[in-house]
């Protein structure tokens, strides 16, 4: 696949607070890529930056082929905010605006308020809209002029469970299209429902980035310490049940296997490679208790 969007080292800070803290993942074509994180994790920062609503301290990245800035933003539909909709004009007379502001043709209105399951109601005023049909023909308003990708910062912000089904709906939908959505939430259930591909961050940083399946699969996971931290790898590297290793900061390794793992098993056979470990600690399988334990590694102090 394609490759959409490359981030390279990416970082930001206001004051001493690391908004985004070497941020590197590339995004696919097609992928439904959520970036999960608490409240004051750095996504809204890093999709601002992405849009280019705000000024990077550090690093780059790069949409699509890294061409022309004004071509790329042609592509690429957002909603960042609360939109801003006329309250007396009906959602097609909003939408009517929006193209005139984007160069597009009226024609594709209509296709897009299908999309979104407003045709119905796109006569009414914009302030008889509910909260849902409001953020749907936001929607419809980001689809105008046939963006390749959507950037959505908490898309389900507010709304009942009717309305967050709707939009989590919509959002495959969209996708099946072929365009690629990009969104931010604090929501796992949401991005376990919704995205193929996830990146997990707090305090800025990266903790995981790759497929969703991937993250569930690190329930045959281990987290390992030890002085030999480099031979650790390696001889973890040498397991033939291995599926992937990653550092996690304060020294230690996450070890994903493609099974279950009995740690008193792993102990003894690192041992026989002359590593003595000083950490071992068997992951859950529970996918919301490994993002908490993701968190909760990330927040321990450094040794
Ligand atoms: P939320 O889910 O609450 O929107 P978030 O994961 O999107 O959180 P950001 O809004 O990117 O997180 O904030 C990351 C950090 O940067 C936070 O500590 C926040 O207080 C800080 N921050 C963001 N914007 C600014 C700003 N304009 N001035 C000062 N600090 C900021």
């Amino acid at each position: 696949m394609q490759e959409v969007l490359t981030i390279n080292g990416l970082y930001k800070h206001y004051g001493r607070v690391h908004a985004v803290n070497d941020l590197s993942l590339t995004v696919k074509q097609g992928e439904i890529y959520g970036f999960l994180g608490p409240n004051g994790s750095g996504k809204t920062t890093t999709l601002g930056i992405l849009t280019g609503v705000v000024n990077p301290d550090g690093g780059n990245f790069r949409w699509f082929n890294g061409g022309n800035d004004a071509d790329n933003r042609k592509k690429i539909g957002t909603i960042l905010e609360q939109p801003l909709f006329y309250p007396y004009l009906s959602g097609n007379e909003n939408l009517k605006i929006v193209a005139d502001i984007k160069k597009v043709d009226y024609s594709e209105i209509a296709e897009v308020l299908e999309i979104v399951d407003l045709s119905a109601r796109a006569k009414d005023k914009f302030k008889h809209y509910s909260l849902g049909m409001k953020q749907r023909l936001a929607l419809a308003s980001a689809l105008l002029g046939n963006p390749e990708v959507l950037i959505l910062d908490e898309p389900t912000n507010g709304l009942d469970p009717m309305g967050i089904a709707q939009i989590r709906n919509l959002i495959l939908r969209i996708a099946d299209r072929g365009i690629t959505i990009i969104l931010a939430s604090h929501l796992l259930d949401e991005v376990q429902k919704v995205c193929t591909h996830v990146c997990v961050m707090d305090s800025g940083k990266k903790l995981f980035s790759g497929s969703v399946d991937a993250l569930e699969q690190v329930k045959g996971s281990l987290i390992l310490a030890s002085d030999k931290i480099d031979l650790l790898r390696e001889k973890l590297q040498e397991h033939k049940g291995i599926n992937k290793i990653e550092t996690l900061g304060n020294n230690r390794i996450l070890a994903s296997f493609s099974s279950e793992q009995n740690p008193a098993h792993i102990n003894m056979w690192l041992y026989e490679q002359g590593i003595t470990l000083s950490h071992l600690e068997k992951k859950s399988s529970n996918l919301e208790q490994q993002f908490i334990d993701l968190l909760s590694v990330n927040q321990q102090p450094q040794k």
